[in-house]
């Protein structure tokens, strides 16, 4: 393998992909490479499944093989929720401030101790010829605070207290959020498994 298709339009992630990939000699590209490409619908009940979509139809697409990943917040006392619903959790695309809004409404009267739950992140490879996808999982485990704080990250970091801080995830500098993330445990576990794929014939 000396070329990976990353199946993202966002350029933070690319960036954190080459810097895996570029030091084993593999070239990435990401959608932006292939602005034609649709985008594909998150139909799945796992994020395994949904990483997979993305990753699949990229390289079924390109004919190379590609890596997507999917990720969310789960939370003990809602079941789970919100999953892999995480993203229009209230209903809306990627409004982080009605789906933060939610989860505080829902939890008004969970005690602290029972506030537990994790970030999840699947990566997915999925290879042109449709041999077995190699897939990689990374967590970061923490609390649900009762409140908003900070303002760095997106998403559900304003609200999560990662384990071992007593601040959230949106009060951390975005460098030490990339070192303890679900996303760089993903990563440093697809890592693990890159002699495998860097030996990979074309
Ligand atoms: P995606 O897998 O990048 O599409 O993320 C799905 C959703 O999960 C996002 O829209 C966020 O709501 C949530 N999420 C994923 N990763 C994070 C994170 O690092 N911080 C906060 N929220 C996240």
């Amino acid at each position: 393998m000396n070329e990976v298709i990353v199946a993202t339009r966002n350029a933070g992630k690319a960036k954190e992909f080459i810097r895996m990939f570029e030091p084993v000699g593999i070239t990435v590209k990401t959608l932006l490479d292939y602005p034609d490409l649709p985008d594909v619908e998150e139909t799945g009940k796992t994020f395994a499944e949904n990483a997979f979509l993305k990753a699949d139809f990229a390289a079924r697409s390109t004919g190379r093989p590609a890596i997507a990943d999917d990720s969310g917040l789960i939370i003990d006392a809602l079941d789970g929720r919100p999953g892999v619903y995480s993203a229009r959790y209230a209903g809306e695309e990627k409004n982080d401030q009605a789906n933060n809004d939610k989860v505080l409404a829902e939890m008004k009267d969970v005690p602290g101790e029972d506030r537990t739950g994790r970030f999840m992140c699947v990566l997915a490879v999925a290879f042109p010829d449709g041999r077995d996808p190699i897939y990689a999982e990374g967590r970061c485990e923490g609390i649900i605070g009762f409140e908003e704080a900070g303002q760095h990250g997106f998403g559900y970091d304003p609200l999560f207290i990662p384990e071992g801080y007593n601040v959230t995830m949106a009060q951390l500098d975005p460098e030490e959020k990339n070192r303890i993330s679900h996303r760089a445990n993903a990563l440093r576990s697809l890592r693990a498994q890159l002699p495998e794929l860097a030996g990979e014939p074309e």
